[in-house]
């Protein structure tokens, strides 16, 4: 056990807890989310980075973030709390539906299927003498 606390400081976007925070145990860093694979390993620590992948609703007031070791691959929840970075646990929480779910390739035929709307057809067409 370590008596003195270090201040926390994140090692990958370099967030340090304002004043009034330093008592806070942080799981993770509230703001980039990634948090450093050490924590329930006590005598093999990874020291790789824990980057967040996913976000789960575990009940109506609690949510974890899934973590995923970029070393050794593990994956390790961690509970959100309110400090975490609103717009990057919405990003998250996107994830999959920013992903298209249909190949690229086939983004012309779907927009033919829409009536021509959104075509880029006239995009490159010469200009009218
Ligand atoms: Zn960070
Ligand atoms: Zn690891």
């Amino acid at each position: 056990m370590n008596i003195i606390e270090e201040r926390f400081e994140c090692p990958y976007c370099g967030w340090t807890p304002d004043a009034g925070m330093e008592n806070i145990r942080w799981e993770h860093c509230p703001n980039c989310l990634s948090a450093l694979h050490e924590y329930d390993q006590e005598e093999n620590e990874c020291g790789g980075e824990l980057e967040p992948i996913s976000i789960w609703v575990k009940s109506r007031r609690e949510g974890e973030i899934i973590h995923r070791c970029v070393i050794c691959g593990e994956l390790h929840t961690s509970p959100m709390t309110k400090y975490d970075n609103p717009i990057k646990l919405m990003s998250l929480a996107a994830g999959p539906l920013g992903t298209p779910a249909f190949p690229v390739e086939r983004m012309q035929e779907l927009l033919d299927l829409m009536g021509g709307q959104g075509s880029m057809e006239g995009w490159n067409r010469e200009p009218r003498e």
